[in-house]
């Protein structure tokens, strides 16, 4: 599991990261770099401010997040994980990831399923058990309610073979209301399961997350529905599943459904940068919660790090063509940049008030449908390298991350090269709550100040916080626009560590353990050169994940894009993700 993790940010990170060429080739061009004379904002109050940080470890206490989170007022779910055994900080951020997506319906409340009480769930709307260890066993009180009560539950992964133990006959009981045996399954090598069929769609599965999934056996006549179904495959030919009987069935029952109970063989969400699955899944939370809603695709786009050093010109292009085609987009801005001066001996820095032709540009693509959201406040961290340079963009802002040779621990930290993995480290120096409040304060501030109105949402710099930064933004904004990281220990009030952290991204609008509305970014974004081990991605990619997301009954397809690349590629990716059906929505109307 925590490889799981360590590779899912290590990807993320990289294709943000793919792009510091290209920062420094604009750069480059923008400002000759020739001057050696006073840099413009060199040693300024700004890049005092900025580049002035205290040393060491943060200190002092991290915020606490509630176990019950969502729209009041809506669906409840009841999320039930294990806690217990060495799969138990796994377990716990399945559980928050599963309990983001639940919110979308309403909301979540996180418990221990050893902590379940009689009939505890038919307070709520539905249950999710989340089982992560094997040999685990949940508690009585919950195998029988399930058996007993009509309240939907889905039940993922392991210790559906504890209903064929315990008082009484409660095997006899599960077959005779469901309709098959908990005790029966199918073993079958992950590695042949490419794919599962969901809904008239192949969805691609990821065959390395597990070495084997244990597939119901529900039987032809029962009364029990297959929602989708794993196929088996080998060297790209269709094969039998079974592994001593080359003539037996070569697709498998992947989710089922009967009376109350829908079960999910596998835990969908490892790997969801390219396991579809985790699609499925999301999906399947619909049927549990919310039937009857209506069908839509729409899509969103998002301008990325425009700041005092953007080139007007591009800005006022990217807007014309949008609006032409009748594109509403974001427009992430970075309101302050901090950079080291060309010989590198000095800082200096620089606002949008020291830019007013980039003021102008932003206000023109106002006139012309943009949103503008706040995207970080520098955007990078001190002096140090975080990872790269220190400079505005490239950097991460709350959270510290390093460039390291090794994929997995031991990490070995270094230079930055295209090939390095970039991993976490820890928290910045300055991880309070107030601190974090202060600093995205300050830099609001600026876009207010500088006639550009109060934005409403938030984005953090390449989607990476600690659990006491988010906890700031919170405090400021009631909406973010990313992919998030989500700690072990954020419920059971363990500090936050490095990597053992799940990165998600949503297929719809949420309202997380964070406590703030999500709107979803998850196709990513255009890449022309391929760096720290992530490939280069085309107009083509996106618009294949795009595709992907039609998945999901309310399809989503959202990315972002940089305007310093050629808008040859934003109009071939917004041409393609139209082609599929989708509308282009202002991002606060995505479902
Ligand atoms: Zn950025």
């Amino acid at each position: 599991m925590s490889k799981t993790f360590e590779l899912t940010r290590g990807q993320r990170a990289a294709w943000v990261a793919g792009l510091l060429v290209l920062v420094l080739v604009s750069a480059a061009v923008v400002f000759g770099l020739t001057n050696d004379s006073l840099r413009e904002g060199q040693g300024s109050p700004l890049a005092r401010e900025y580049t002035t940080v205290s040393d060491g470890d943060p200190g002092g206490s991290e915020a606490a997040f509630a176990e019950k989170f969502g729209q009041e007022g809506k669906a409840s779910t009841l999320v039930l994980y294990d806690k217990t055994g060495k799969s138990a900080s796994d377990g716990e951020l399945y559980a928050v990831a599963t309990g983001n997506l639940v919110t979308h319906f309403g909301t979540a409340e996180i418990k221990p399923v050893a902590d379940y009480a009689d009939n505890a769930m038919s307070a709520y709307d539905a249950v999710v058990y989340i089982g992560t260890d094997s040999v685990a066993n949940p508690p009585e009180a919950f195998l029988d309610d399930v058996l007993t009560l009509d309240t939907p539950v889905m039940w993922v992964g392991e210790n559906l073979n504890a209903m064929s133990g315990g008082q009484g006959d409660r095997a006899a009981s599960f077959r005779e209301k469901f309709g098959w045996d908990s005790g029966e399954t199918q073993t079958v090598s992950s590695d042949l399961l490419y794919s599962v069929r969901y809904n008239d769609r192949d969805v691609a599965r990821y065959t390395d997350s597990v070495e084997t999934v244990e597939s119901p056996v529900v039987g032809s006549g029962d009364s029990v529905e297959v929602l989708a179904s794993a196929q088996c495959r080998k060297d790209d030919a269709p094969v039998s599943c079974v592994a001593d009987d080359a003539d037996g069935a070569q697709d498998v029952p992947w989710a089922v459904r009967s009376k109350n109970l829908t079960f999910v063989s596998e835990i969908p969400l490892d790997y969801i940068d390219e396991n579809d699955v985790y699609l499925i899944y999301s999906d399947l939370f619909y049927g549990l919660l919310a039937p009857d809603t209506a069908p839509v695709k729409q899509a969103a786009v998002r301008l990325e790090d425009v700041g005092p050093e953007s080139d007007p010109a591009d800005l006022r292009a990217m807007a014309d063509y949008l609006q032409g085609a009748g594109v509403p987009f974001q427009v992430a801005v970075m309101p302050i940049h901090i950079a080291k001066t060309p010989d590198e001996n000095d800082w200096y820095g620089l606002s949008l008030l020291d830019r007013p032709e980039i003021v102008d540009a932003l206000k023109y693509m106002q006139d012309r449908g943009g949103t503008l959201i706040q995207h970080g406040t520098t955007h990078q961290f001190g002096t140090g390298d975080n990872p790269y340079s220190g400079r505005t963009g490239e950097d991460y802002e709350f959270y510290r991350f390093g460039c390291s040779a090794t994929a997995q621990q031991p990490f070995e930290f270094g230079e930055c090269e295209n090939t390095s993995y970039i991993r976490q480290i820890g928290r910045v120096s300055e991880d309070a709550v107030e601190q974090h409040k202060a600093r995205i304060e300050k830099g609001r501030q600026v876009m207010i100040d500088a006639g550009l109105g109060e934005p409403e949402i938030f984005e953090t710099p390449h989607y990476a916080a600690s659990p006491n930064a988010y906890a700031a933004m919170t405090e400021v904004y009631n909406a973010r626009y990313e992919q998030s990281d989500y700690f072990a220990g954020i419920l059971s009030g363990e500090p936050s560590e490095a990597g053992r952290a799940y990165s998600q991204h949503f297929p719809y609008a949420v309202h997380d353990i964070y406590g703030s509305k999500v709107y979803p970014e998850n196709l990513g974004n255009i890449t022309e050169a391929e760096q720290n081990n992530h490939a280069t991605r085309d107009p083509e990619f996106l618009i294949s994940r795009a595709e992907a997301h039609l998945a999901v009954r309310e399809s989503t397809a959202s990315f972002f894009f940089h305007p310093y690349l050629d808008i040859n590629y934003l109009k071939e990716t917004v041409e393609g993700i139209r082609g599929l059906g989708y509308e282009f929505v202002p991002v606060v109307e995505l479902q």
